[in-house]
């Protein structure tokens, strides 16, 4: 199913044929009458029609930008002052938030529409949905199939047109990886380009909210609202490359045997029609490129282990039954953590603790560096590095949940970008025999995502 674009939306705003009431109405309803558990919760329809009254204000007094009165939603694990923000995990069931996200406010600014928050692993732990406390997501393609993760709810919620667009957060691929397996477009920024003000800590050293999308060029209107320097944010800075493409393309040399051939097929198919856009398409040697997985599961878990120890039932969350002070953490901590949370904290604590550090931490520390490097040198001569998303496209519900390992290998392609601080999009490039959609990445230089977003409407035309 086609959805109209932001651009297009807006035009009939302008022109009156709609108005902001009829436009959100339409998105809620479909939101409301969905199964796919996209959403963890639809915002009151008091609060919808606060927002969508703040919107029609700016369009009667020509402050509308192309952003007002667009039904958008956020993953929940972005606070939003006054609604309740889960990470979709028991531990956080019942907390509010008592600030907006810095690109909440942006959206409050631009006069977007919040109409809820979605579905997600516990913590953005997960590459299914599947990890939440709430039950799967389901894939709008076919219902058996996971969306991917951890932005699933937004992925699904942005493919089944639930919404206009959908913030995502990207530890290691939880927006690319949903966006492919769900058809949409997903972006994640260069590192240090969005503010994390308000967004739930996974590993500080990788997070970045984005943007998922139907369409590269909504990808590019929606994050140029919310990206740029913050003063909550130190980490955060205001840089952009303008686009000078060279038409020139590497793709890392990578084992084919552990990649679903109609991913493969697609894929050329994708180099095919970029050699006749002009394109010159190399193979090139990454040698550290396929490390990058293991190299973020081990500084992930550490800093998940950091992160998530304020979630002890005194500071923050809920509390499970205790009987004595000694036992709150560890009775809070174990009831109310899933299994894959639990793991990654003990693996975290693991390879932070005295004896292991220098084994594992440190050789993961200096190894991310080497990557990075190799990144960095290879695009200086090349527009972007181009990879499927993904290894294969969206599986079953339930059938990788009890083998860790292999749901850890879809995040092969994806994970490298975060490890580096390089931005990467990810394009719907095509479909299975079954109907499910597959997508390509491109890996561009640091802060050069509008290359990218040209790199991405090449995809689109040619696909
Ligand atoms: N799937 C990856 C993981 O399980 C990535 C998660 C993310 O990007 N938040 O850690």
């Amino acid at each position: 199913m086609e959805y109209p674009t932001i651009e297009q939306l807006h035009t009939k705003l302008i022109n009156k044929e709609i108005t902001v009431a009829d436009l959100v109405a339409e998105y809620v309803d479909r939101a409301k009458a969905s199964d796919l558990n996209a959403f963890r919760e639809i915002f009151a329809d008091t609060d919808i029609a606060a927002q969508v009254a703040v919107a029609e204000a700016m369009f009667q007094q020509g402050t509308a930008t192309v952003l007002t009165g667009m039904p958008i939603a956020l993953k929940d694990n972005i606070l939003f002052g006054g609604h309740v923000v889960s990470g979709s995990s028991k531990m956080l069931e019942h907390y509010t938030a008592s600030y907006d996200a810095t690109v909440v406010a942006k959206m409050k600014e631009a006069g977007a529409v919040i109409i809820g928050r979605t579905n997600m692993d516990e913590f953005a732990m997960g590459s299914s949905t599947e990890n939440s406390a709430y039950g799967p997501t389901k894939n709008p393609h076919d219902t058996s199939k996971v969306p991917g993760g951890s932005s699933g709810g937004s992925a699904a919620a942005v493919a089944a047109g639930l919404c206009v667009a959908a913030f995502g957060s990207d530890t290691g691929g939880s927006i690319r990886q949903p966006a492919a397996f769900t058809g949409i477009v997903g972006l994640l920024p260069t590192y240090g380009s969005v503010s994390r003000h308000g967004l739930m800590a996974m590993g500080s050293s990788l997070d970045v909210i984005g943007p998922m999308t139907h369409t590269v060029g909504d990808a590019k209107i929606f994050y140029d609202a919310f990206k740029g320097k913050d003063s909550y944010d130190g980490t955060s800075q205001e840089q952009s490359i303008a686009v000078s493409l060279k038409k020139k393309l590497a793709m890392p040399k990578f084992d084919k045997g552990g990649i679903d051939p109609e991913v493969l097929s697609n894929f050329e198919m994708i180099v095919e029609g970029l050699k006749k856009e002009g394109f010159t398409i190399d193979e090139i040697e990454l040698p550290h490129f396929a490390d990058a997985l293991a190299v973020y599961y081990i500084l992930m878990p550490a800093e998940v282990s950091s992160n998530l120890a304020r979630l002890d039932g005194i500071r923050y969350g809920d509390r499970a039954e205790s009987v004595s002070i000694n036992d709150v953490y560890g009775d809070t901590r174990g009831a109310l953590f899933g299994p894959e949370t639990r793991r990654r904290i003990l693996v975290g604590t693991y390879v932070l603790s005295h004896g292991y550090y220098d084994a594992y931490y440190n050789k993961a520390v200096a190894l991310r560096a080497t990557i990075r490097k190799e990144l960095e040198q290879a695009l200086e001569t090349y527009d972007a590095i181009l990879t499927p998303t993904t290894p294969t496209p969206a599986f079953g519900i339930g059938e990788k949940v009890n083998d860790p390992v292999s749901m850890y290998l879809s995040d092969l392609f994806t994970v490298p970008a975060n490890i580096a601080h390089h931005p990467a999009l990810s394009v719907p490039s095509g479909k299975s025999a079954a109907g499910l959609p597959v997508g390509v990445q491109f890996i561009g230089a640091r802060f050069g995502e509008e290359t990218l977003f040209a790199l991405g409407k090449i995809v689109e035309d040619i696909r």
